[in-house]
C-alpha cells in the first residue's frame, strides 16, 4: 500500500501563485490573455491562477491524451476536447500542471504556434526536469520537483486524490 505525503502545504502553493501572478500582472496589463489549461490535471491551478491575477482574461480548455498505457507518455498525443477559442492574434499563456517527459507540451506548443498567437507563453505548477526527454522552456513555474509520483490539488492517480489540498506524493 502506498501512503501519501505533503510535498507542498497548500500555503506554499497559495505563495508561489501570488509572485508568478504578479509578474503575469505586469507582463499582461491591457492584453487580455487567454489562458489556456490542459485538462484535467490543471483545473484546481488555473482556478487559484486566475482569482491571484485578478484582472482582465480569457480562459478555456483542451484535454489531450497520450497514445499508449501506464505512467509514462508515448509521444504520440491526440487532442480529446479541442479550443472553442481563435488564437489567431492572441496572447496565449497554457497552464499545466507538471512538464515531465516534455512530450505533451511540444506538441501541443507546436500546434499552437501553428495557429499564430502574438504570443505564445508556458505556465506550469510543476517541472519535473530529471525527466525530460524533447526541451521545452517554462515562462512561469511554481516548483521544481523530484521524481515522485505527485498527487493532490487536481492531480490525480487513477481519478482518485484530486480534492487534497496540498501537492502531495505516493510513497510505497
Ligand atoms: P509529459 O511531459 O511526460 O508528456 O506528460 C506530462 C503529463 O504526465 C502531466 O501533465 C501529467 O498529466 C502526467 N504526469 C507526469 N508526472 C506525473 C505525476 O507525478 N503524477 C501524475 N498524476 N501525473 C503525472
Ligand atoms: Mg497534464
Amino acid at each position: 500500500m502506498s501512503t501519501v505525503q505533503v510535498m507542498f502545504s497548500g500555503d506554499e502553493v497559495r505563495r508561489r501563485i501570488e509572485r508568478i501572478a504578479q509578474e503575469m500582472r505586469e507582463d499582461y496589463s491591457d492584453k487580455n490573455p487567454l489562458l489556456i489549461a490542459v485538462l484535467k490535471g490543471s483545473f484546481v491551478f488555473l482556478a487559484d491562477l486566475v482569482r491571484a491575477i485578478n484582472m482582465p482574461l480569457e480562459v478555456d480548455f483542451v484535454r489531450l491524451s497520450s497514445y499508449g498505457s501506464g505512467t509514462e507518455s508515448s509521444g504520440r498525443i491526440k487532442v480529446v476536447h479541442r479550443l472553442g477559442t481563435t488564437v489567431k492574434g492572441r496572447h496565449v499563456i497554457v497552464v499545466e500542471d507538471i512538464v515531465d517527459s516534455g512530450l505533451t507540451l511540444s506538441f501541443f506548443m507546436d500546434e499552437l504556434r501553428r495557429r499564430r498567437p502574438a504570443s505564445l507563453r508556458l505556465c506550469a505548477l510543476l517541472d519535473k526536469p530529471s525527466r525530460r526527454i524533447v526541451p521545452v522552456s517554462i515562462d512561469y513555474l511554481c516548483f521544481t520537483v523530484p521524481e515522485k509520483f505527485v498527487v493532490g490539488y487536481g492531480i490525480d492517480c487513477d481519478e482518485k486524490f484530486r480534492y487534497l489540498p496540498e501537492v502531495c506524493y505516493l510513497e510505497d
